[in-house]
């Protein structure tokens, strides 16, 4: 064997990313293939594992947000169609889904789970095109922690009873969950698969916008020869949801989405032995102290804020930067800002994609248009967008003071709001300043402090020195207006369960 010696490497302009000129090179279009999948012209409700028109036959047009183009028609329910499915479900439930083992059931979401796996590729191009988020995140995240939560809550499935011990858990009937347009598959999942763990049928209705890879999930359930009845997808505008909601016969609701949707579910189940849980927006704190590792801070308010264009109920939103390091921390963030590619969410380097909606762009619009009145200083980096489609620069705001919308309200995009600090009990105050509590972030090196804020925050989840990392064996959920229950991990199953011990809430 000849070894030969390896030539000492020198940073040269090209390892910087520089062309020999010094003019930064530019990236090579890098698209996704779409010839692998197959995008049906119209789909029909999925009741009873078969797909049918709605009844009377409506339709509504799907279009990718990336290029406006219509992607394909879905069935518009009727308030019969939410009755039939419910119908169907809580007749599955009876006579076979919950006869079942939980040793069998779980075979069947361990089937689900691998036929996510094996059809990867063509889910996350599908929920790109429909969500218009970046294919490197539908396929590094969306779709491979759908699939982990199949398999995490097939786990579960034959040992509720260890998990509750001396409760015998049982499973309440029919589901009826509602999710919302900037996770479609992965909310699925959080919801299909522990009602299935526990012995539940379901009847899920999608966002108006993004349908597309909950009828390829129905595909799945076809595959995986699940029982008729026990997964069904119905399609319709908000009202709908709210029939799902009010039917008799849906013993469970569980909502993602807005907090003015979920005051109105809220009170359309009281009074009712319905379980409810709702998981509502959010207004982060991303808190940064002096000792903080300044680089790793900004890739973590990087991802925290521009992950999925902003359009995540935990983003870290509000920025809050310890006075002694405000002006370096925001140099390396406007600098790294300028790197960020926003564009064609089929292309393999894009960061930033489509925002989901042309309303959903207005109220972004809007929401920034209020800061600039409002006096705050805006900074967006000096990139081309598409002529076509919903694109929004990412944007950071500095001067943001606490009474500003922006620091108030969620954007639910790609919207950085940044505020200072200078002792911890001040940082906490102002985090804590919201009627929101989803999410919130701590960057320092002293291990003390974290454990400090962390008991101070009134956040559902609180990440230390990174951003935004999802497990399913994580309960994820928030206080005051962002939402009540958990999902995930073993609390995210009791939320599917009547653990009484009586059977009082089964049906
Ligand atoms: P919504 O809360 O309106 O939509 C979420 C889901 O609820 C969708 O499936 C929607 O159906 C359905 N829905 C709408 N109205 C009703 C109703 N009256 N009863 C039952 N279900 C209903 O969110 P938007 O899409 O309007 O977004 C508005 C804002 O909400 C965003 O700007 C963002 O701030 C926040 N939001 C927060 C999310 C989160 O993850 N926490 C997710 C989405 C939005 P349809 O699509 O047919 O209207």
């Amino acid at each position: 064997m000849t070894l030969t010696k390896k030539p000492e490497t020198r940073p040269t302009a090209s390892s910087w990313g520089l062309s020999a000129g010094g003019a930064p090179w530019d990236y090579a279009p890098a698209p996704e293939a779409t010839d692998h999948v197959t995008i049906e012209p119209e789909y029909g409700l999925f009741i009873g594992n078969r797909f049918a028109p709605s009844k009377p036959r409506k339709t509504f047009t799907v279009i990718n947000p990336a290029t406006e183009e219509p992607l394909a028609k879905v069935a518009h329910a009727s308030k019969a169609d939410v009755h039939r499915a419910v119908t169907i479900a809580r007749e599955a439930h009876r006579s076979s889904w919950s006869k079942l083992s939980g040793r069998d059931r779980a075979k069947y979401l361990y089937r689900i789970a691998r036929i996510l796996q094996e059809r990867s590729r063509e889910f996350a191009v599908v929920e790109s095109l429909n969500s218009g988020k970046p294919i490197k995140e539908s396929r590094d995240v969306d779709v491979p922690l759908a699939a982990a939560h199949f398999f995490y809550y097939a786990g579960w499935a034959d040992k509720l009873d260890y998990a509750f011990p001396n409760r015998q858990p049982r499973s309440l009937g029919v589901a009826g969950q509602i999710i919302p347009w900037n996770f479609p598959l992965l909310m699925l999942a959080w919801k299909i698969a522990p009602a299935l763990a526990a012995g539940n049928t379901v009847v899920l209705k999608p966002a108006s916008t993004t349908p597309l890879t909950a009828y390829l999930f129905a595909d799945v359930v076809q595959q995986a020869d699940l029982p008729p009845g026990v997964v069904n997808i119905i399609t319709g505008p908000g009202e709908i949801g709210m029939e799902l909601v009010r039917h008799p016969d849906v013993r469970k609701v569980a909502f993602t989405g807005s907090t003015a949707v979920g005051k109105m579910i809220a009170r359309a189940v009281a009074g009712t032995d319905k379980k409810l849980t709702l998981e509502l927006g959010g207004k982060a704190a991303n808190i940064v102290f002096d000792d903080a590792p300044l680089d790793q801070a900004i890739e973590g308010i990087i991802n925290g804020i521009y992950f999925n264009q902003g359009e995540v109920c935990c983003a870290g939103s509000r920025l809050f930067v310890q006075e002694s390091v405000h002006e370096p921390l925001i140099d390396k963030l406007k600098a790294r800002l300028g790197t960020l590619r926003v564009g064609d969410p089929m292309d393999k380097n894009t960061d930033v994609g489509a925002i989901n909606s042309a309303g959903q762009l207005a109220k972004v619009e809007e929401l920034v248009q209020s800061g600039i009145d409002e006096g705050a200083e805006i900074f967006q980096p000096d990139c081309e967008l598409p002529t076509k489609g919903f694109f929004f620069r990412p944007t950071l705001f500095t001067g943001v003071s606490q009474s500003h919308r922006i620091a108030q309200e969620e954007i639910f995009g790609p919207v950085l709001s940044v505020l200072t600090f200078r002792t911890p009990e001040e940082a906490i105050e102002k985090a804590n300043n919201t009627p929101y509590g989803l999410s919130a972030g701590v960057w320092t090196e002293k291990g003390s402090r974290i454990f400090k804020m962390v008991a101070a925050m009134k956040a559902g989840v609180v990440w230390a020195n990174t951003f935004n990392r999802f497990d399913p064996t994580s309960p994820f959920g928030g206080y005051k207006e962002s939402g009540h229950g958990r999902e995930g991990g073993i609390h995210g199953l009791a939320a599917y369960l009547d653990v009484s011990g009586d059977g009082a809430n089964t049906r």
